[in-house]
């Protein structure tokens, strides 16, 4: 396909090749490094209840900027973090923090939400090492939420439902990421030991003007409130998507519109105030 551009076409693509490869290959020893030797941080996202717009829970995102390559996003990373191996160690570290943030916010009631990747699912150790966590941090589970994308959740079924079944027994919350673009079968979810869907921001950036943007969320809801689920929406940026949702009978939201990624002691102050204001 290169040779119908012709020779400029060639080198320009060959030349293009080469700078991804040393793109890629400066990204893999920088990771390793960053990794290593902890330059990575952690931002927390406010979740908001719908119905009121009080903060419930964070969600836990990872950061990396590095002094050659700038800021890189982990849809970036973390795809090159699993194929290198390091992603383990990226959920334990961002596992850690996350309990630490978590015991460290004002208000008790409110729980943090840590991604995990599907390869962390087929550590046979993941359930103690999860609960060792918890012991250490002395964190309540109930105050920690897994994110597992749906796509993830259904690369081995029987395996990661029998791996979530005990981190619900432990009382960890489960939350099916990115839902709706995963292909999950109605007999896989039905079995699915998760506490909430998430709704992939693809649908809820169509909104409020998508007939198939409604009408796939209408659907989610019905589907969660069969299985008795929660509902979040991810990527809320306007009022009218926050109203939209609501009236469809979603249960929170997520989203620029209620607050960006947040340094941890933004996040605290933030939940400071709405705990000022409740005692007004
Ligand atoms: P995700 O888990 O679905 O996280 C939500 C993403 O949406 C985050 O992107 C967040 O910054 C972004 N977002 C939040 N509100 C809005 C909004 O209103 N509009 C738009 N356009 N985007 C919004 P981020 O932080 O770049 O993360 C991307 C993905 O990388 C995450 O998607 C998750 O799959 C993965 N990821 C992030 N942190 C971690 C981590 O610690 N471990 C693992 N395994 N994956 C992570
Ligand atoms: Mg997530
Ligand atoms: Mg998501
Ligand atoms: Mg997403």
């Amino acid at each position: 396909r290169a040779g119908a551009a012709g020779r400029g076409g060639i080198n320009a693509f060959a030349e293009g090749l080469q700078q991804s490869v040393v793109r890629e290959l400066g990204i893999e020893s920088r990771l390793r490094e960053a990794v290593r030797d902890n330059l990575l941080t952690l931002v927390l996202q406010p979740k908001c209840r719908l119905a009121d717009r009080r903060i419930v829970g964070a969600e836990a995102l990872v950061r990396w900027s590095d002094p050659l390559l700038g800021a890189v996003p982990p849809a970036e990373f973390i795809p090159l973090a699993e194929r290198l191996g390091l992603v383990g160690k990226i959920t334990d570290w961002m596992l850690q923090r996350s309990l630490a943030e978590i015991a460290a916010c004002p208000d008790p009631t409110i729980s943090v939400a840590v991604n995990f990747s599907a390869l962390d699912f087929y550590h046979p150790d993941l359930v103690v090492r999860l609960c060792d966590s918890l012991d250490k941090a002395a964190v309540p589970p109930d105050r920690l939420v897994v994110e597992l994308t749906e796509s993830a959740a259904v690369h081995d079924v029987p395996l990661v439902n029998g791996r979530l079944q005990a981190l619900r027994a432990l009382g960890v919350g489960i939350s099916l990421d990115d839902f709706g673009t995963g292909h999950t079968a109605l007999a896989y979810l039905r079995q699915f030991a998760v506490d909430s869907l998430k709704i992939d921001i693809a649908f809820v950036r169509d909104l409020p003007d998508s007939s198939p943007a409604l009408g796939v969320t209408r659907t989610i809801v019905a589907l969660a409130r069969g299985l008795g689920l929660e509902t979040i929406a991810e990527g809320v940026e306007t009022e009218a998507q926050a109203a939209t949702l609501r009236e469809l009978g979603v249960d929170v939201g997520q989203g620029f519109l209620f607050g960006r990624p947040l340094p941890p002691a933004e996040f605290h102050r933030r939940v400071r105030e709405q705990m000022e204001s409740a005692r007004l």
